[in-house]
C-alpha cells in the first residue's frame, strides 16, 4: 500500500518515528560499518585496497549480500581512487551518495487516487509476516478515514483465517472469509463484489504462501490477478511481497520468484526489529529492483512504519555526528 497519508493519519509514525523505530535493528549495523572502515583507514597511510576489503566485509556483515557490497565497492574504488588519504568522513559521503542511487533506481509508486476499490493482495511464504501487516496496512487506512475491506484469501495455514478475524474484530473491520481450505479465487471473488457493491475505498487481501493442492502457488496468484482484473480495472493496484528481514539475503532467491510470477510492486520488510541486519534493504533494491515502502518492526498494530529511503541510508551509516574523523 502506497503511504500517501504519512504524518497526518493519527498515531502515523513520522519521520522521527522512523529513526527512532529502526534504529534499534540498524544500530548495530552502522556501528559494525564504520568501525571496520574507521580501523582500517586509520592503519593505514592511504586509500588502499585494505580499505575497500574492509568495507566490503562490513557490508557483507551487514547483510548487504555479495553482489550487491561488491557493487558499492567498486563505485568508492573509482570515485575515491586517486585520493592521497582515505578520509572517512568523504568515504561515508561517497557511500551514501551511491546507496541513496541505489534506492532511488526503484522508486515509491503513488496511490491511484481514482481506483475504488484500491485493491492491494499481500504476497510472499508462510510465516514472513503477512496477516499481521494485512491487519496493520487496515489499521493504518482505517487512521487515514478511508473504508477497508479485508478478504482472508489464505486458505491454507491453519489458523490464517481466525488470526484475521482476531484483527478485523479489534479494527472493527469487516472481513470476508470462507471455511480453512477453500478456493481462494472464491474468497477473493466474493471480496471484490462486496467491495464494489459497498463503494469500500481499501480492499486488502492476505494471500496464501501454500497451496492444499498440488496445484501451484504462483498459477492460482496468477488467476486471483485475472479475477482482480476482470471485476476492478487495473487491480491489483498493488501487490505488496511481504519478506521476513531475519532469514537474510538468502531469502532474496525464493522473493524473485514472487516478482516474476506473482507480479510484487512493492515490499514489506518484516521482523526489522529482531535483526540487526538492515543491510538487506539494499540487496532488494539491486536484486529484485522494487521498493522497500514499509517496514515491520514488532507484533503490535502501530509497528509498521514507512520506509523513509534516505533516514535509512543515513541510519545505516550513522548519523553525521556519529562519525568520528579519521
Ligand atoms: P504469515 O504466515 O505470512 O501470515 O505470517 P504472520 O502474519 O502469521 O506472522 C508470523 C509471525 O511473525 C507472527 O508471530 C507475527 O506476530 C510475527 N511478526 C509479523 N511481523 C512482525 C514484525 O515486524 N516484527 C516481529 N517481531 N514479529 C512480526
Amino acid at each position: 500500500m502506497t503511504d500517501d497519508s504519512k504524518g497526518s493519519a493519527p498515531g502515523a509514525p513520522g519521520r522521527s518515528g522512523f529513526f527512532a523505530k529502526v534504529r534499534r535493528g540498524l544500530f548495530m549495523t552502522h556501528t559494525e560499518i564504520l568501525e571496520k572502515l574507521g580501523t582500517a583507514v586509520k592503519k593505514g597511510l592511504g586509500f588502499d585496497e585494505s580499505v575497500l576489503e574492509a568495507l566490503a566485509d562490513a557490508l557483507v556483515g551487514a547483510d548487504v549480500g555479495s553482489e550487491t557490497a561488491g557493487a558499492l565497492t567498486e563505485a568508492v574504488r573509482e570515485r575515491a581512487s586517486g585520493s592521497e588519504r582515505a578520509d572517512l568522513p568523504a568515504l561515508r559521503t561517497i557511500l551514501l551518495e551511491e546507496i541513496e542511487k541505489l534506492i532511488a533506481s526503484a522508486p515509491r509508486p503513488a496511490r491511484r487516487a481514482d481506483a475504488s476499490p484500491y485493491v492491494t493482495f499481500l504476497v510472499g511464504v508462510n510465516g514472513s509476516g503477512k496477516t499481521t501487516t494485512t491487519a496493520k496496512l487496515a489499521g493504518r487506512e482505517k487512521a487515514a478515514g478511508r473504508s477497508v475491506l479485508l478478504a482472508a484469501a489464505d486458505t491454507f495455514r491453519a489458523g490464517a483465517i481466525e488470526q484475521l478475524q482476531t484483527w478485523a474484530d479489534r479494527l472493527e473491520l469487516p472481513l470476508i472469509r470462507h471455511r480453512e481450505g477453500a478456493d481462494p479465487s472464491a474468497v477473493l471473488f466474493d471480496a471484490l463484489t462486496a467491495a464494489k457493491a459497498r463503494g469500500t475505498a481499501t480492499l486488502l487481501v492476505d494471500t496464501a504462501g501454500r497451496l492444499h493442492t498440488k496445484k501451484n502457488l504462483m498459477e492460482e496468484l496468477a488467476k486471483m490477478r485475472r479475477i482482480a482484473a476482470r471485476e476492478v480495472p487495473g487491480a491489483p493496484h498493488e501487490t505488496l511481497l511481504v519478506l521476513d528481514a531475519t532469514t537474510g539475503v538468502n531469502g532474496l532467491v525464493q522473493a524473485r520468484r514472487f516478482v516474476e510470477a506473482a507480479g510484487a510492486t512493492g515490499v514489506v520488510l518484516t521482523k526489522l526489529d529482531g535483526s540487526a541486519r538492515g543491510g538487506i534493504v539494499l540487496a532488494i533494491y539491486r536484486e529484485l529492483k522494487l521498493p522497500v515502502l514499509y517496514v515491520g518492526v514488532g507484533e503490535a498494530l502501530d509497528d509498521l512504519v514507512p520506509f523513509d529511503p534516505s533516514e535509512y541510508a543515513r541510519a545505516l551509516l550513522g548519523e553525521e555526528a556519529a562519525v568520528a574523523p579519521a
